[in-house]
């Protein structure tokens, strides 16, 4: 199983686009469950660790120095 990756600054991008719009979020606290602000409209979501995985689609900027990045084939 893929698993991904993604830390606390990370901005990411979801599967589905926020009623703004915009589709990138910024994770701005990680713990059982993680709270993600659009970076469209600043407003926040707190989404179980399980259902954000599901619904993020992929890491945009990462506050990590170097971060190695997985072909992904889907
Ligand atoms: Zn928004």
């Amino acid at each position: 199983m893929e698993r991904k990756q993604f830390q606390l600054g990370d901005v990411v991008q979801m599967k589905k686009n926020h009623p703004c719009g915009s589709s990138e979020m910024e994770i701005i606290r990680m713990g059982m469950d993680i709270r993600i602000k659009c970076v469209g409209c600043k407003h926040s979501v707190l989404v179980p660790r399980a259902k954000f995985e599901k619904n993020m689609r992929k890491v945009l900027r990462s506050t990590a120095i170097m971060v190695e990045d997985p072909k992904t084939n889907e």
